[in-house]
């Protein structure tokens, strides 16, 4: 071969390596972590003193922290599917953990990703983001293998609200998965429950945050997540591999008269944490500009260089201070005091507001106008879902159940009397 042919074979050979690798390469992996009932503010990287959350930290230090991140909607399975399908509740029409079913309408990331070549898996940590809830979606593995506090010999799908795994047992068959990911591309999505109440952090936690255990079972999520990272880098897929944290909602912990979450509105709930570690820029930054979590799937596609879905309506993350909709409005919904005590719908038209003082400062909630969308049809599991639901509560604990009837349906406002003084039901399902 002469020398001029040999250099055009190179350059031919060249460009059609180009192709492939100039786009980055091998695709990128995704790793989906969200935190069930943890508040940003209770992170090391977000201000918390008192508590020690190394690995979370980390993602901080390698990549970007929103600062102003929020939830939709203050209810897990609600606010997982707003991650999931980057579109608010109103469109996808889940507002409540039981009586709604993601439908196969819906287009979830991982059915994206699973259509693209992408291995899929999910580790979810308790019941309400059981596999009935239609959330599984596009994977190829969706373990929710957590242990059943109900009777044996009942139902052999019956399960409890309570039902859940620890992080450690969430991950342990997440690394097992990610040793057998020897094709890439994957999408990794893992969740933990642990600072859902109870709150009963395991040793050392227990003892090291025995004056506050919600923050102990932070600290022993922070535990798992390191040992995901750690894993990661031993086979040597963290740098090919973006990861994304946040969490469904946050917790009230006595804020505004509410100890849980999923009634109110206040960033004590609905203001989230949210981290995003791109390998490929591992500079630290901190961004104001206020985010949603339906953000979450559209930037994850843009950065895997796949067209986002025109029915999305979240926008892309802003990767510097300054980018990005100042001034577009982030609203928030909870319908969980109208569908079980009759209350009127919350909602809240733009959560910017709650930045001034996410303390203290009074939310307005105007009453829902009748939504233009009704809730989609549900499968038979759903209705399962919401039967095993309510048989594993005792009717003492669905408070205002009773009073169904009086309700006029989702997105309803109360007509009748004069407003009542809100008042706080003794117990709260989790959600
Ligand atoms: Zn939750």
């Amino acid at each position: 071969m002469s020398g001029i042919r040999q250099s055009f074979t190179l350059l031919v050979l060249g460009g059609a390596l180009c192709l492939a690798g100039c786009r980055g390469e091998a695709p990128l992996n995704v790793v989906l972590i969200t935190l069930d009932t943890t508040r940003a503010d209770r992170l090391g990287c977000y201000g918390n003193q008192s508590i020690e959350t190394p690995s979370i930290d980390r993602l901080a230090a390698e990549g970007t922290l929103y600062e102003r991140a929020y939830t939709p909607v203050p209810i897990t399975l609600p606010a997982h599917v707003s991650i999931l399908t980057g579109t608010y509740p109103v469109y996808h029409g889940v507002h409540e953990n039981s009586g709604f079913y993601v439908t196969d309408e819906l287009t979830t990331l991982a059915e994206i990703l699973s259509e693209r070549g992408y291995d899929t898996a999910a580790f979810v940590g308790a019941f309400p983001l059981d596999s009935q809830t239609g959330l599984d979606q596009g994977f190829d593995l969706y373990d929710d293998n957590y242990p059943s506090s109900l009777e044996e010999g009942k139902h052999p799908t019956l399960r409890g609200f309570f039902d859940e795994r620890p992080a450690a047992e969430v991950v342990r068959p997440a690394l097992e998965w990610l040793d057998l990911q020897a094709g890439e591309p994957f999408f990794l999505w893992t969740h933990f429950f642990d600072p859902h109440q109870p709150q009963i952090p395991p040793s050392p936690f227990r003892e090291r945050y025995a004056h506050d255990l919600y923050d102990g079972e932070i600290a022993s999520v922070d535990d798992a997540i390191g040992r995901l990272l750690a894993r990661l880098e031993e086979l040597a897929l963290l740098e090919r591999t973006l990861v994304v944290l946040s969490a469904d909602h946050g917790e009230g912990l006595g804020d505004h008269g509410e100890q849980t979450h999923a009634l109110l509105l206040y960033s004590s709930t609905v203001r989230v944490p949210l981290l995003v570690r791109d390998p490929r820029d591992l500079t630290a930054r901190r961004i104001k500009t206020p985010v949603a979590t339906v953000d979450i799937l559209p930037t994850i596609l843009d950065r895997l260089g796949i067209e986002v879905p025109a029915v999305v309506q979240g926008e892309l993350l802003p990767e510097r201070e300054g980018e990005g909709g100042r001034r577009r409005a982030i609203p928030s919904e909870t319908l969980y005091g109208a569908l079980l005590h009759g209350w009127s719908p919350l909602g809240a038209p733009d959560l910017r507001r709650l930045d001034a003082d996410p303390r203290s400062e009074p939310q307005a909630l105007p009453p829902q106008r009748r939504s233009r969308r009704a809730p989609r049809p549900r499968r038979r599991g759903a209705r399962t879902a919401r039967s095993d639901a309510r048989a594993a509560h005792p009717p003492s604990a669905r408070a205002g159940a009773g009073r169904r009837r009086g309700r006029g349906g989702i997105g309803v406002a109360r007509k009748a009397g004069p407003p009542r003084r809100p008042r706080l039901p003794r117990e709260q399902r989790p959600g």
